[in-house]
């Protein structure tokens, strides 16, 4: 059994309630069959439960820590103080930084924790940064070269909000001790190895470029519609959330929340072209020969895909 610490820094909550989403398997069940004691957790402790002692035990060694998940981004405003958000007149970045000294483990849950997110985009005013990185650029709250007591960097686990089953199957082969391979962004590979465009319902759509202008249709929303599904790695749409939707299942488009510059600048709903080409191309896939193959593709799309008669 490994026990867990889960802070908020900097956050909405977003990624706690996708902990409590998950199914498959609960929270619930990995603290049942014994494969993790929550330590603490700002939805899951009793009001009785004493952080602050927590926080000191494991400070002076007194009390081992397996797996610290930081939710929200590090706020280090005003002036490098970081009192824009503090615990008990501590500052939270200090107070994580002198945990993560101590954690078996430390996981950036969701993209703010991982990169800095939402908080860090545009002016940044109160001047926050990821665990491990700053936006795309490497080293954050943490040193680029810094490692946790069993020498991995810090884990992302990354979306706004991030997968309910990626949350939970991380925290469960962490606890297990289960090999995790790490991608280029330090997300665990398994679950940021395939697109979000892969198993999206609008497929067929795409594939003959049978591409919506206004929200609400069943066609493609890549090329007008800002949807970021082919360049970004996630599992929405082969894992699907609560067990049965997704982003580009309800209509909306992918906004990339998994990638390090999210949010990016621009309109979420409109995609940025040059000479009516979106700038951004499919996963390493070249513009003119990406273009080509979908002019062809667009003579030959049948009639009942022009019609949208296929359910997305
Ligand atoms: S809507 Fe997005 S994810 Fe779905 S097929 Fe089009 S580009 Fe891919």
């Amino acid at each position: 059994m490994k026990n867990m610490l889960w802070l908020q820094t900097g956050a909405c909550s977003g990624d706690t309630m996708a902990l409590l989403c998950a199914e498959n398997p609960t929270i619930e069940q990995l603290v049942k069959a014994g494969t993790i004691e929550v330590l603490w957790h700002p939805s899951l402790s009793s009001g009785d439960a004493d952080l602050g002692a927590l926080i000191a035990a494991i400070e002076a060694g007194e009390q081992r820590l397996d797996l610290l998940c930081i939710e929200g981004s590090i706020i280090t405003g005003p002036q490098g103080t970081g009192m824009f958000d503090s615990y008990r007149k501590r500052p939270k970045m200090d107070i994580v930084r002198a945990l993560a000294a101590h954690a078996g483990h430390v996981v950036a849950m969701g993209t703010c924790a991982a990169f800095g997110g939402i908080p860090a985009s545009g002016s940044n005013p109160t001047d926050s940064i990821g665990l491990q990185f700053d936006r795309d650029k490497q080293g954050g709250l943490l040193a680029w070269d810094w490692r946790a007591k069993s020498g991995t960097p810090v884990i992302n686990v990354a979306g706004c909000p991030a997968h309910p089953e990626t949350i939970v199957r991380t925290l469960a082969m962490l606890a297990r001790d289960l090999p995790m391979e790490l991608d280029g962004l330090n997300r665990p590979a398994v679950f940021f190895s395939s697109m979000v465009h892969q198993g999206c319902t609008r497929n067929e759509y795409h594939e003959y470029d049978v591409e919506e202008t206004e929200l609400g249709g069943r066609g493609c929303m890549y090329f007008n519609l800002g949807c970021k599904g082919p360049s970004t790695q996630a599992v929405c749409n082969t894992t699907l959330w609560n067990g049965r939707s997704s982003k580009t299942r309800a209509g909306v488009p992918c906004f990339g929340c998994t990638a390090p510059n999210f949010p990016a600048e621009g309109d979420l709903f409109r995609t940025e072209k040059i000479a009516d080409v979106p700038i951004k191309m499919p996963l390493g896939v070249a513009r003119g020969q990406y273009m080509a193959y979908k002019n062809l593709a667009k003579a030959a799309a049948p009639v009942r895909v022009r019609g949208r008669k296929m359910e997305p």
